[in-house]
Formats: C-alpha cells, structure tokens, sequence
C-alpha cells in the first residue's frame, strides 16, 4: 500500500527556467561590462546522437544569452589534434567555457583529453580539479549532471540531512559525484553498481533513491520504499508498441510513481536541469573563479 497518492513531479523544465531567471542579472551584467559568456564544444566529427545533445546545449545557450559555438574537428583528427584544439581554446581570453563532446574516435581515450582544458573552462566538471571539489564542498565547476540531480533535491525543499540516500551507477561523471554531493549535504549515502549483490535491498531502504545506470525499467516498484523520493537520471531510447522510438529513464515510472513522495520524469526531469547546470557552470567560469580556500560554500544553484 502506497502512503502517497499523489507524488510530486518534479518538474525539471520549469526548475531549469527559474535557475535562469535567478541567473539572468548576472548574465546581464557580464555583457553589460562586455564579457558575454561563450562556451564551445568540441566535436570530431559527427556523431548524429551527440548532434542532438549540442542542439540542446545551443537552445539552453539562447535563453540564457550565452554565446556558443560548435568546433567540429575532421573524424579522422588524432589525440595531437584534438589536444591543439583545446589548448588553443585555452589560450583564447574571449573563450569562457570548453568541453569536449563524446564520443571521440575509437581508440582515443576521453580522459586524457579531458584533463587537457583549463579547469577554470572546464564548465561540465570533468577534470580532477573540478571533480574533487564535491569531495571538500567546492560547489563551482560541478559535474553538471551530478549538480542537476542533488540541486533538483535540494532547490525543491527536500530535507536531505540524516536521510538514506542510495545512488544506483558509480560513473565518474554522474553516480560517484552525486553521491559525494549527497554526503556533503550530510545524508547517509550508499552507492550501488553493477556488482551490488542484492540491489533491491538497498534502494528500498532509500529515502532519497538516485538512478543512473542506462537500463530502462531497472527500478521496479517493489525495489522502492513508500515516500521515497526518486531521482531518475537515466536516458535510454526504446520502441513504443507502434515501434516508435521513445525515451525513458531507469526507473518503471507507472509503478514507481504511486509510492514515490517525489518523482522526476523522463524527459524533463534531470535532463533539462543538466543544461542549466553546464549554464550556471558557464556564468561562474566567466565571472570567474573564488580563490581555492573561500570558506564561502557556493550554493548548488541559487537556492
Ligand atoms: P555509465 O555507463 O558510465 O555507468 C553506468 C553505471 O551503472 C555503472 O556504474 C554500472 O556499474 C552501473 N550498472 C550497470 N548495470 C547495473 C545493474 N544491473 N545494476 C546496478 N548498477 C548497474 O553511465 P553514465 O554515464 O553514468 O550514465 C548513466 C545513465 O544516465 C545513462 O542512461 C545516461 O544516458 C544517463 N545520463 C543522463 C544525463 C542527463 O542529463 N539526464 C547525463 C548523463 C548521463
């Protein structure tokens, strides 16, 4: 029996307008004082379903008047090429904002590449220095999905401190920095992954349930406590009965819903929160960096 009838949807589309609004004075005053934002993505050559995610990002640049650009280098570039790309975006003062679009070629690592941008450019959070901020409450240059999921908790008024929290996938951009996040705002954080012998018996025990894995339907509703609030993080493309393709995230949302306190859809859940995370990343990179030991704990968003 559900002791929710009704969870709250939480509604990413509408969270990630109001993370622009709140941001749109400080958006406004760089280009008053002429330094607009400008982000750019590096791609090699083009992938059709990274076309779509940079379709995205440009729309989510628009409505926050930051500048983006799209660097498609040739798909047969090497590691050397690409890595003169980035160093060359590094070097350029009216560039504010890199990141390196995935996939790259095949049998080009991402990481090496990826610790190659300036970490006060680097606006997904992806090098080391930006990633370890989530371990000493550094909230600058996040991982934007990581940020997009515990920001959606935290900015919808959920208490979060003392709660069990269970974060299902470990990926370095998404599982392992949520859930660091998640300790740093003093939940107790459990982190479930592939091995995880007995999955269910950890996200039932979840009051906050994070899920980003790329199985759709992982999450059951059995799997899941009543009042639970469920974050599904995942995108994974399926066919509908008509043999249409849909999107869906990892947790069966018709049988999860009814026990959830608070649920994401998928889509607009965390995916549009993503794009306002790499833009709120963009706005600090411009702004510009505080000095490594500011006791001053910057918020996830503007709550
Ligand atoms: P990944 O492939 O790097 O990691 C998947 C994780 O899931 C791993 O930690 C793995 O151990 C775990 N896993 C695999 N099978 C499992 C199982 N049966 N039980 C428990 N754990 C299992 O993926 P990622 O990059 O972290 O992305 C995860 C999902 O989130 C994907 O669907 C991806 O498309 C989506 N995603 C969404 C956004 C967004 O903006 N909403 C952004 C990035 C990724």
């Amino acid at each position: 029996m559900s002791t929710t009838a009704e969870p709250t949807l939480l509604d990413g589309r509408a969270f990630a307008k109001r993370v622009k609004e709140d941001f749109a004075p400080r958006v406004e005053a760089l280009r008053a004082a002429g330094r607009t934002p400008r982000l750019v993505a590096v791609r090699v050559g083009e992938d059709p379903a990274t076309s779509a995610y940079l379709r995205g990002q440009r729309r989510g640049a628009e409505r926050w008047g930051i500048d983006y650009e799209i660097r498609t280098l040739d798909p047969a570039s090497n590691e050397a090429a690409i890595r003169k790309a980035i160093k060359e975006l590094n070097r350029n003062p009216d560039v504010t904002g890199i990141l390196l679009a995935l996939p790259l070629p095949e049998g080009i690592g991402a990481r090496a590449l990826q610790h190659e941008i300036d970490p006060a450019k680097d606006v997904e959070g992806v090098h080391p220095e930006n990633l370890g901020g989530c371990f000493y409450g550094r909230y600058d240059l996040l991982p934007c999905t990581a940020l997009a999921a515990v920001g959606l908790v935290k900015s919808s008024g959920i208490e979060v401190q003392g709660k069990e929290a269970v974060v299902v996938g470990h990926s370095e951009i998404v599982g392992k920095p949520a859930a660091m996040l998640l300790l740093g705002e003093d939940a107790t954080v459990t982190v479930c992954h592939k091995f995880t012998a007995d999955l269910a018996a950890h996200t039932r025990r979840a009051d906050i349930l994070v899920v980003a894995v790329g199985l759709p339907g992982l999450i059951k509703g059995d799997m899941v406590k009543d009042g639970a609030v469920v974050i599904d993080v995942g995108i994974n493309a399926v066919k509908d009965e008509n043999g249409d393709t849909k999107i869906v995230g990892d947790v069966a949302f018709d049988e999860v819903a009814p026990k959830a306190s608070a649920i994401t859809p998928v889509p607009g859940g965390v995916g549009p929160v993503t794009v306002a995370a790499l833009m709120r990343n963009t706005v600090l990179a411009c702004e510009g960096m505080p000095p490594l030991d500011d006791p001053n704990q910057l918020p996830l968003f503007n709550q």
